[in-house]
């Protein structure tokens, strides 16, 4: 081995056993949890990006409700709208056949949460509601991006202007 530098510009990760540059790790702001510095002195975790997403995405598979349980929950906190369910008020609404109940396609979550338009994803039905027993719902992430917040309203107006345009 060469000269082993605390500060490093690349690292060997393990898991994959590939040597990454540093900003493909991500950084670490807690004081507590342990890590290696790049050459700009910052903190960042021994395993690559695509080894913690690809962890992170097993981990899914197996068991997504804690994930979509935790993004929810950031981002009620960040809209400040309400938050008061379980694994299992998601575990009811989980399609079993995996099928997208807005589109009618087959939902994967082999890549994860948002991995693609087809990973299952939760719904507010009525967005300011938050997540309650009752306004919860999975859907696919493109049928969930495709509503967003908006109104019935104005998805029908966005439905109208661009069946203008591509009706032609
Ligand atoms: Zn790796």
């Amino acid at each position: 081995m060469g000269k082993t530098s605390q500060y490093r510009s690349e690292k060997l990760c393990t898991p994959c056993g590939k040597v990454k540059k540093s900003k493909e790790f991500r950084k670490i702001k807690a004081q507590y949890i342990p890590g290696w510095k790049d050459k700009n002195g910052i903190k960042r975790v021994s395993q690559c990006l695509e080894c913690e997403r690809n962890k992170s995405n097993i981990k899914f598979r197996k068991n997504p409700f804690p994930q979509i349980l935790n993004v929810a929950k950031r981002r009620a906190k960040r809209n400040s709208i309400p938050f008061e369910i379980t694994h299992q008020d998601i575990k009811d609404v989980w399609p079993k056949d995996m099928i997208c109940p807005a589109l009618g396609i087959k939902m994967n979550h082999g890549k994860g949460m948002g991995g693609n338009k087809f990973s299952p994803s939760l719904d507010r039905l009525i967005p300011e509601k938050g997540y309650v027993k009752g306004n919860i719902i999975i859907v696919s992430y493109l049928a969930n991006r495709i509503k967003s917040d908006a109104s019935l309203e104005e998805i029908e107006k966005t439905l109208k202007f661009y069946r203008r345009f591509l009706k032609k």
